[in-house]
């Protein structure tokens, strides 16, 4: 085949990648497709990968092979042994590592390009995001590692510090260009990776959702741009693929980045400059007491109510009790007792948590509802098991002055009876006090989620 031949196969390739890619997200949208759209979109990388090695113009072809099976085994076996809970982390520190290739093609694209000022403008761009997305995930990592505290870390005077840092260092990469210098690069790349780690750094860790959401649509834009400026250079096929697969990952994040800001109820800009969490909570002790109920109770309640719903959370993923919960919900639902699960959005640690978690074991997904589908039905409904979830269910959320103030919440508290399952005196995410533990219709539950609903699953076979 002639090199013209060559380049024709590898554009056609990377249009079925392309396609691919867009049937992957598609897909990705419902529960019941989005695994087959993770396929897909795995296939349309690898398909875009292996054409690029066919390029005539592709040269180090060793260390680029070092690079993909070095990173490809790596991302295998993470992924294959990542705990369910250490998901977001492990997106987080994913996330990273793309806006890292990004902020490095955009390096070597300055190096080797910084005379041509379109070439070197573009890749000035796709570092500035680039290394503020790789800090900015970084920070998002530890925090939600335990490496960093998870409370916002505010310095003096932040704004007014962050705003000069971005400021220079886009001036000294601005001057790089002018000037054709290639000795200020490695400040501006400093100087920009400082302002990443400086901009994420006073977020608390219950905003990191959007943190991480937001970084990968900056990720995606970083790659766009990379894109752009390779296009005029001997890998031109491989730009303009990489603009497509950048254009597709800034708009799904930036979509979902809008998503999760809304389910907290915070605007973005609220979410990154507003140190939110870092204000003292007001309100003092909540009043009423703690009451404990043991598992029979529990399945004698839910045997004769007239409506159950399952208000799942962070614990149920630490406990990795879904199993258990799908049984019980089978067993009530063959007693003649329907059972519906309210899904808020940000319940868990990563978008779409708890769907992942029951549609593993098999719950039917029109049985979940999500907070606006469900919210009415609480306060016709004879119990609500809550397992292992607090903030998203904290009325507090409803309270001026509360740290979830604004953060639309499950009104479970609205139901005859509450049952909340967890193991002993935890906080939330957010670290505040729930006030729902405290009303007179609600009882908890106390033991680690699969142990607990295992032996009210083990009573409510006794009852007839
Ligand atoms: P929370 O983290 O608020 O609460 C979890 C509860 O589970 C605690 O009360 C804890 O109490 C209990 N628990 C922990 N382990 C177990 C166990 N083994 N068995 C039973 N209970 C257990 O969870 P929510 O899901 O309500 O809220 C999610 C929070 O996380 C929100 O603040 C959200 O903003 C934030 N977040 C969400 C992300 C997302 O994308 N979904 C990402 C990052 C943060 P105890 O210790 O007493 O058992």
């Amino acid at each position: 085949m002639t090199a013209f031949a060559v380049g024709d196969a590898i554009d056609a390739v990377y249009v079925v990648a392309v396609l691919v890619f867009i049937l992957g997200l598609q897909a990705m949208s419902a529960p019941s497709t989005a695994r087959r759209g993770i396929v897909y979109a795995g296939v349309a990388m690898l398909l875009a990968v292996i054409a690029t090695f066919f390029s005539p113009h592709l040269t180090n072809f060793a260390l680029i092979a070092v690079g993909v099976i070095v990173g490809g085994l790596g991302g295998w076996y993470w992924a294959r042994v990542v705990k369910m809970t250490a998901m977001p982390q492990m997106v987080a520190v994913f996330n990273g590592m793309g806006a890292g290739a990004a902020a490095a093609i955009a390096a070597v694209e300055l190096l080797g390009h910084l005379p041509d000022r379109a070439t070197a403008g573009l890749s000035l761009a796709g570092g500035v995001i680039g290394s503020i997305s790789i800090a900015a995930s970084l920070v998002a990592f530890s925090k939600l590692q335990g490496w960093l505290p998870s409370r916002p870390i505010v310095l003096p005077a932040r704004q007014v510090v962050n705003s000069a840092v971005l400021v220079v260092g886009v001036g000294v990469g601005l001057y790089a260009v002018v000037a054709v210098s290639t000795a200020w690069l490695l400040p501006f790349f400093v100087l920009l990776l400082l302002y990443g780690l400086l901009l994420a750094l006073p977020i608390g860790g219950a905003d990191m959702p959007v943190v991480i959401s937001l970084t990968n649509a900056l990720t995606g834009v970083a790659v766009g741009l990379d894109g752009f400026a390779l296009v005029n250079g001997p890998l031109g096929d491989a730009g303009y693929a990489m603009v497509i697969a950048g254009v597709l990952v800034g708009s799904a994040g930036s979509l979902l980045t809008v998503l999760m800001a809304k389910a907290m109820n915070r605007s973005i800009s609220n979410v990154f400059f507003g140190a939110f969490g870092s204000a003292p909570e007001t309100g003092g002790p909540v009043a009423g007491q703690l009451k404990e109920i043991g598992a029979s109770d529990v399945a004698a309640l839910l045997a004769y109510a007239n409506q159950v719903i399952i208000a799942p959370g962070y614990g149920m993923a630490v406990a990795q009790a879904q199993q258990k919960v799908k049984e019980l919900a089978d067993l009530l639902e063959a007693k003649g007792v329907p059972v519906k699960f309210a899904i808020h959005p940000v319940a868990g640690r990563m978008p779409g948590h708890m769907n992942v978690l029951l549609a593993e074991v098999g719950v039917s997904y029109d049985k979940l509802f999500d907070r606006d589908e469900i919210n009415a039905e609480f306060a016709n409904t004879d119990v609500v098991l809550v397992i292992g979830a607090n903030d998203v269910v904290n009325p507090a959320a409803h309270r001026q002055g509360s740290a979830l103030f604004g953060m639309p919440i499950l009104d479970v508290e609205g139901a005859k009876n509450v049952i909340v399952n967890k193991r002993g005196q935890g906080k939330g995410f957010a670290g505040i006090e729930n006030e729902l533990f405290y009303r007179d219709n609600c009882h908890l539950l106390y033991g680690d989620a699969q142990k607990a609903i295992g032996d009210v699953v083990s009573e409510l076979k006794k009852t007839s």
